[in-house]
């Protein structure tokens, strides 16, 4: 099944609720600005930072950029080679999609579960839950990447979350895999959510943790005015950058401020060694300077296994948040 909606997009990344000019609050949706409400907390405390788009919320900690576009579509800038960016980033998203799978069978088990990836890209999740005997589909809103997906057997509804899905479709687990970062209101995404769940229904949420490692060496070089690292994380440039960067504490607050229990988190994988390559140049020619940081990444990579994750998955059920559970459940790390 096939239908479409809207323009072209970013494969994978940046399904999003932001065709309407007013979020769940009724204030404008677009870039970040000081002083703006967090979507986590509730606080007008959205602060300025460096560079001059990174914000931060003085109240929770989130972290916000105002990268994103006033609609929440696309940003005409950035120039990808896709079939690099799709060979870099394969073994890692179907190593992570497995860990993702294992944390729901756990829950619920998967075989018969009508499963929803939001922003499917090339259809790998989908793929990998299917394997499992689950009813899998995705919705995303690149139309060329949609119809190879669909050309392949896999079902996909092309457009954006949740306003492109068929009417009255309901889902016993909704899937964002590296896709929330990039929306910009998210409250209204997980709202319709929760709409969109059935009783005993899951959302599965894969983002990159401002917990770990490379975060938070990042953060500390660009305060030392080496911004590059930190550029690279949030995806500046990109058509479809990061908007928001969670760990576990503002994703909980944000989850249990639309109505969403936390139930369990797991440690994911940043980086694989086959497909490294092709990431580092999916954006830029091969150099001296790529080709050391190559070396460099090989050799942290084991180091990386030992210190926090920079990239994790946060399971939640819709019901009242338990506010004895701040701390959350074991992650255990990645094989
Ligand atoms: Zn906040």
């Amino acid at each position: 099944m096939i239908s479409r909606h809207g323009p072209p997009a970013e494969p994978g990344a940046p399904a999003s609720v932001g065709r309407s000019a007013t979020g769940r609050s009724g204030r404008a949706v677009g870039p970040a600005a000081a002083g703006d409400r967090c979507p986590a907390c509730g606080e007008d405390a959205l602060k300025g930072s460096r560079p001059e788009w990174t914000l931060r919320c003085g109240s929770c900690g989130l972290w916000r950029s105002s990268l994103g576009s006033r609609d929440g579509r696309l940003l005409d800038q950035g120039c990808l080679d896709e079939g690099r960016r799709a060979a870099g980033l394969k073994p890692l998203r179907e190593r992570n999609n497995e860990t993702v799978l294992d944390a729901i069978a756990g829950i619920r088990g998967i075989r018969g579960l009508r499963i929803l990836d939001v922003g499917s890209g090339h259809g790998w999740f989908v793929d990998a839950a299917a394997r499992r005997g689950a009813e899998a589909e995705g919705i995303e809103p690149d139309p060329g990447v949609a119809a190879r997906a669909v050309e392949s057997g896999r079902t996909v509804t092309v457009g954006y979350f949740p306003e492109a899905l068929p009417e009255g479709a309901t889902y016993d687990v909704i899937c964002f895999n590296d896709v929330l970062e990039h929306i910009v209101d998210v409250g209204s995404a997980l709202a319709a959510c929760r709409e969109r769940l059935r009783p005993g229904g899951l959302l599965a949420v894969s983002v990159p943790d401002a917990d770990g490692t490379l975060f938070r060496a990042a953060s500390l070089l660009r305060l030392a005015g080496w911004t590059g690292p930190w550029e690279r994380l949030w995806q500046a440039g990109y058509p479809s950058p990061h908007v928001s960067y969670f760990d576990e504490t503002t994703l909980r607050r944000l989850a249990a401020g639309s109505g969403f229990a936390f139930v369990t988190s797991r440690s994911l994988a940043t980086l694989t060694l086959r497909g490294l390559w092709q990431r580092l140049h999916m954006d830029r020619p091969v150099s001296p300077a790529s080709c050391l940081l190559a070396a460099a990444l090989v050799v942290a990579r084991i180091l990386l296994l030992a210190l926090p994750a920079d990239q994790s998955l946060f399971v939640f059920r819709p019901g009242a948040a338990d506010p004895a559970t701040p701390g959350g459940a074991d992650r255990p790390a990645p094989a």
